[in-house]
Parts: structure tokens; C-alpha cells; sequence
């Protein structure tokens, strides 16, 4: 039996997903399967960066990942990494917003208050926007019922003070887009699921969460990750799959279909032959890679939004207003240029040695996207100035570890899924054995990403045994 090529494209937690799953088959079942993995950047791991100095463990990209998202910890599981897993310390976390931190209150999902007691305490909105966020209650339901802008329904529901102080800083913290571009069925199609059911969010909201809490008690930590930082995952596959799958410096140009396989031209002189081709890259990379197919055309208008974080290490006499708590995010009216900050030596306190403190700050709303291409030295500059009269810092940071994620957060604005959808069934057509997974397609989360590569997987074995 002659071997075939799978050939993957991108080495971002997706496609090292989808090499580790196909090794491991293609070992276990002694099949005539050749993998291979082309990444364009010097090092795998894509957004999964840790960075370890000083005794810091530092997050340059994700932090965590969401426990009960089953893929990720069963991957971690596979791949023997489960006495490594931590979960995130529980605490307070705040919203700035109004010009003062003000506690999330009790009962909040996603920003939105299921508890009426908490929400009706909090100073984080005024009397006015309180009692418009409170007309929910009574609204009839909305008419559209297909995909829409997140921002439009939660403001028709709740109104805009709720959605600018309270939802839209925790659900930028997840997309770092635009709420008012967002599609509502690629984001939280529940939502629109519970109005329609129970014509109130809220009520909604407070019905699901109050079954959510009688089969789950406890206050665990709701995210995990490892001891050494998040990039031990990499590691693990890249040492259980084996160095030779994987090609660095490899930056994929071209692909060109020829009878039944594929010929992948890349930046180097090496031109590679697939039988089947998982692309775990960037959507606006797809329609330089297939230039012959119009279809991928559509993606060249998806936004890319960029973001930036710098993490600041003190001691931990220098916080002279030690809040209490994980951290908050800033509401979209305030004057302040930081979107969040992280208390990284509570929320994760592996991070910092023993009376120290590392703060993770983040930078980048979609209306201030400038800041990212900023100096190190004037971001930081920002940060400080922001956090100096919350937090009452003295003195200089011990260091600072300012990373610049340019255009590397996809945006699912409206008509996402069905985007996509369409693509896929292009591809399938026109581009047989070619399989489109990651960020950019079905979930931004670590978890969604590795799903996404064990089911590409998937699909390329089966279309290879049909062959
Ligand atoms: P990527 O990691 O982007 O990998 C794609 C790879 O493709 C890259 O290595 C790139 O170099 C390569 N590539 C591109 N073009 C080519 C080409 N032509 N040829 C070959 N290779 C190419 N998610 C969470 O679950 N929890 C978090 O706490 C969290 N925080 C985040 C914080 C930040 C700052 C960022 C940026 C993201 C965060 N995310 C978080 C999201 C999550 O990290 C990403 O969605 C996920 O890691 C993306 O994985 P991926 O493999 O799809 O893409």
C-alpha cells in the first residue's frame, strides 16, 4: 500500500492538536499515514507563549483555559499532564468604571445580573441605567430571530449603560471586538435561545443558572493551567509526537491541487505533496494560499483586531493599595486607555516568587488601536499612569514584558457561521481533503481550538480511507 501525505498547515495549539491525535492513530494502528506540520514563525505553539524570568512565570498570550470545556483536559490528559494542572485561585473581581473599582456583583453572568439584590447595591450604574437594565422583565421578545449584532440585542434588552459599564469589558476580555459588530449566533446564541424561550434574559438567565447550581456547588477556579505555564502543553506534544514532523521557518505561499493531490509551495525551495491537508491558520492567510478559488474572497474583510499586554514585576511593598481579589476589567466610557489588569500573584500564585507581585496589564480596545504599535517604554508609561492612582504603586516595575499581538484576534462579526459554513461547503467541492480548522473558524478558547484540530483530524482519516 502506498503511503499518504497529510500535511498540516500552522503550529498554533490547533495544528499540533491535530499532528499529536494523527501520530498517535497512525502509531497505534500501524497505518501507512505520513504526517508532517509546516509552521512559518521560529518556534511552535502559536498564541501559547510563557515566557520564565527571574522566577516570574509569564503569560505573553493565553493564560488559562476553561475547565469544563472537556477537549483541552482531555488532551491534557492524553498527553499524561494531569497532575500539572492548576486551577486559578478564586477572588473578587472588580469593574472600573464610573471613575472607581466597583465589585462584580454577586449572581453576574457575563456582566448581565441574575441576582436582583447585588446588582440593585452596586454603584457601577446609576439609578437611570439600573432601572433600564431592569425593563428586560418586561419587553416582549425581539423579532429577529436569525444572527444579529450581540451589541444591538443586549442593548435593546438591557440597555446601554449595563452593556457599556458591566458586559462589554468582560466579553472584550474574550473577543477584543467591537460588541456592536459581533455576531450574536457565533458568540452567545443562547442568549437569543433564552429570550425567545423565556422572552426575558434575565429570567433566562437566572433559570439555567439556578439548575446550573444544584448540580455543581462548588467555588473551584473555573480555568486551569499548568505549573510551568501554559506552553508545557506544547512541549508535551512536541516531544511525544516526535522533532522530525515538525518544519519551522516553513511559511506556506501557495497551494496548488493537481489530479487527486496537492502540491504546497513554500518560502523555502522545499515544494511538499499532500494527499490531504488539515490549514490551521489565520482566515485572511487563505486567500493568498488558494489564490485559483474566489471563494475564500469573503475572509479578506473579516476584521483582525490587535491587542497588547505588559506584564510589571514589584515587590510587593510597592502596592501600597493592595486590592483584595483576581483583578478587573474598565468600562468602555472610562478615560482610562488599559482595557483590564490581572493581580496575576493571586489569581495564579505559581507565577511570582514569595513578596512579589506581577501584574498583567491590557491594552488595545477596538476604538484605540493605535496604542498597540506604541514603544515599550511609552506603553508601559500608559499602564502605570492607569494603575498608579487604583492600585498607589511606588516606584519603578523591577522589569516590564510588553508582547504585541498585531491582527491576531479574529472577529465573528454578523453572519459569521454562515460565512464559514459556505466556505466549508466550497471547499469540499472544489478542494477535497482539505480541512479548515482554528481560531478564526469555530472558537476563539484554547478548548474550541483543540477541538476544532481532533475533528480535522478526523475528517482528513476518513476521507483518506475512502481513497
Ligand atoms: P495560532 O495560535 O494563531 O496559530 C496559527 C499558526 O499558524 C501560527 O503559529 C502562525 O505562525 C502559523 N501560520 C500563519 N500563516 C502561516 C503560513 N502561511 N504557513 C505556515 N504557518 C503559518 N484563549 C483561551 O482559551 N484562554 C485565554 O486565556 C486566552 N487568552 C488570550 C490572550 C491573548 C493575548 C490572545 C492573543 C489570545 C488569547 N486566547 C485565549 C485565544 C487563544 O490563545 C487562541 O485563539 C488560540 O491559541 C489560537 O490557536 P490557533 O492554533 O487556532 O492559532
Amino acid at each position: 500500500m502506498t503511503t499518504k501525505n497529510i500535511i498540516i498547515i500552522g503550529g498554533g495549539i490547533t495544528g499540533l492538536t491535530a499532528a499529536y491525535y494523527l501520530q498517535k492513530d497512525i502509531a497505534e494502528r500501524d497505518l501507512p499515514f505520513e504526517v508532517k506540520l509546516l509552521e512559518a514563525s521560529n518556534r511552535l505553539g502559536g498564541k501559547i507563549n510563557t515566557k520564565r524570568m527571574n522566577g516570574f512565570i509569564i503569560e505573553r498570550g493565553p493564560d488559562s483555559f476553561l475547565a469544563r470545556k472537556q477537549p483541552a483536559v482531555k488532551l491534557a490528559n492524553d498527553l499524561g499532564l494531569s497532575d500539572q494542572l492548576i486551577r486559578n485561585r478564586t477572588g473578587q473581581a472588580y469593574i472600573f468604571a464610573r471613575g472607581a473599582l466597583h465589585e462584580i456583583p454577586q449572581g453576574s453572568h457575563m456582566g448581565i445580573p441574575t441576582q436582583i439584590r447585588p446588582f440593585l447595591e452596586s454603584a457601577l450604574l446609576s439609578t437611570r441605567g439600573k432601572l433600564r437594565a431592569g425593563l428586560d422583565y418586561i419587553l416582549p421578545r425581539g423579532k429577529e430571530v436569525g444572527d444579529q449584532s450581540l451589541g444591538k440585542f443586549l442593548r435593546r434588552r438591557l440597555g446601554d449603560e449595563l452593556v457599556e459599564n458591566s458586559i462589554e469589558p468582560l466579553l472584550s476580555g474574550i473577543y477584543s471586538g467591537d460588541l456592536d459588530q459581533m455576531s450574536l449566533m457565533a458568540t452567545f446564541p443562547h442568549f437569543l435561545e433564552l429570550e425567545q424561550r423565556y422572552r426575558s434574559l434575565i429570567k433566562g438567565l437566572q433559570q439555567t443558572m439556578s439548575e446550573q447550581k444544584t448540580t455543581s456547588q462548588n467555588k473551584r477556579g473555573k480555568f486551569f493551567s499548568f505549573k510551568n505555564g501554559l506552553e508545557t502543553i506544547v512541549a508535551a506534544i512536541i516531544k511525544q509526537t516526535g522533532n522530525e514532523l515538525f518544519h519551522i521557518n516553513t511559511k506556506v505561499e501557495k497551494i496548488v491541487k493537481t489530479h487527486s493531490r496537492y502540491r504546497i509551495y513554500t518560502n523555502r525551495d522545499a515544494c511538499y505533496e499532500a494527499d490531504a491537508i488539515i490549514v490551521a491558520v489565520p482566515h485572511h492567510v487563505l486567500p493568498h494560499l488558494f489564490q485559483a478559488y474566489d471563494f475564500f474572497q469573503p475572509l479578506t474583510h473579516v476584521p483582525l483586531t490587535s491587542v497588547a499586554n505588559i506584564a510589571l514585576a514589584f515587590d510587593q511593598s510597592q502596592i501600597k493599595n493592595d486590592i483584595h481579589g483576581t483583578g478587573f476589567v474598565v468600562s468602555r466610557n472610562s478615560s482610562n486607555r488599559i482595557t483590564a489588569c490581572t493581580w496575576t500573584h493571586k489569581k495564579w500564585q505559581h507565577t511570582a516568587p514569595d513578596g512579589k507581585a506581577l501584574l498583567r496589564a491590557y491594552v488595545g480596545q477596538p476604538s484605540d488601536q493605535a496604542i498597540v504599535r506604541l514603544s515599550d517604554t511609552d506603553m508601559t508609561n500608559i499602564v502605570l499612569r492607569d494603575l498608579t492612582p487604583i492600585m498607589n504603586i511606588v516606584g519603578d516595575p523591577e522589569f516590564a514584558v510588553v508582547t504585541r499581538w498585531e491582527k491576531a484576534m479574529p472577529q465573528y462579526t454578523v453572519g459569521h457561521k454562515a460565512r464559514i459554513r459556505q466556505i466549508k461547503e466550497k471547499m469540499e467541492k472544489s478542494l477535497p481533503g482539505v480541512f479548515l480548522a482554528g481560531s478564526s473558524y469555530g472558537g476563539v478558547g484554547i478548548p474550541d481550538c483543540i477541538a476544532q484540530g481532533e475533528q480535522a483530524k478526523r475528517q482528513a482519516f476518513l476521507y483518506l480511507q475512502k481513497q
